[in-house]
């Protein structure tokens, strides 16, 4: 025992290394970097959008693995990777006047711009109207949808160009909605089928590896079909194979 306990030492000291780092890990980096403006005006309901959009930020970042480095929204230290933002922390307002969530680059001024996100107050009376069942359900979807537009903006940092790309930024967002079992308006939502299909056959590391990667795309193009290129090319497929590929799953999903 001792001369085998002498032999694999190394080993032993090299997972709990790991184990040590996989447990530490969570704690001290998790700090996700929101915070609530006119938090006064129902501090019980900024407490539970805090909390959520927390939640929602620590699930894109660590558990989908959005955190490579100069495109995760704000490093391990909470050093700030996204050069245009003003102060590496996401805002979230929480507004009297608008029917539903959206997230906005404030212009600043120059290049610099304020990551933040437009909360409605009566967002219950919303949910009443709609006749939505699961309310947490329904909020958890929001933020998680709100939060994944402040993290690809981050990863591009190519957002004029985003706007023109619903079928990337709003078809990610909603099948990020989906992951968490929420499929309110996604069901046959073409998008976020190439997301699902993505997901389903090469897995999320791919979907974070082309998120970065479209952070190159040429401004004047940057069109879809550039864009199944560089998936197509992550998977080492030619895109014609790719849309093959995702035609056939798409035809066994019926
Ligand atoms: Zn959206």
């Amino acid at each position: 025992m001792k001369t085998f306990f002498r032999k694999h030492i190394l080993t032993f000291l090299f997972i709990a290394y790991f184990f040590f780092l996989g447990g530490a890990y969570p704690q001290s980096e998790r700090n996700p970097p929101i915070r609530i403006v006119s938090e006064e005006k129902n501090p019980e309901f900024a407490q539970k959008i805090l909390g959520l959009a927390k939640w929602a930020y620590d699930k894109i970042v660590f558990d989908y693995g959005f955190n490579r480095k100069n495109h995760a929204f704000i490093g391990p230290g909470n050093e700030v990777y996204t050069p245009y933002e003003k102060d590496g922390i996401i805002e979230i307002h929480l507004c009297e006047d608008i029917e539903s969530p959206y997230a906005h680059l404030e212009h600043k001024g120059g290049l610099e711009y304020e990551a933040t996100i437009f909360f409605p107050l009566d967002y219950k009376e919303y949910q009443e109207k709609a006749g939505i069942e699961d309310k947490d359900l329904d909020l958890k979807a929001a933020l998680i949808h709100e939060i994944s537009h402040i993290i690809t903006y981050s990863y591009n940092q190519n957002f004029p160009n985003l706007k023109n790309w619903p079928w990337y930024y709003e078809g990610l967002a909603l099948f990020f909605e989906s992951l968490i079992g929420y499929e309110f308006k996604t069901k046959f939502d073409e998008s976020v089928l190439l997301w699902k299909y993505i997901h389903e056959a090469h897995g999320m590391a791919v979907i974070e590896e082309v998120s970065a990667k479209f952070k190159w795309m040429s401004p004047k193009k940057s069109s879809r079909q550039e864009a199944e290129e560089i998936i197509a090319e992550t998977v080492g497929k030619t895109r014609k194979e790719f849309l093959k590929d995702f035609k056939k799953w798409k035809k066994d999903l019926i």
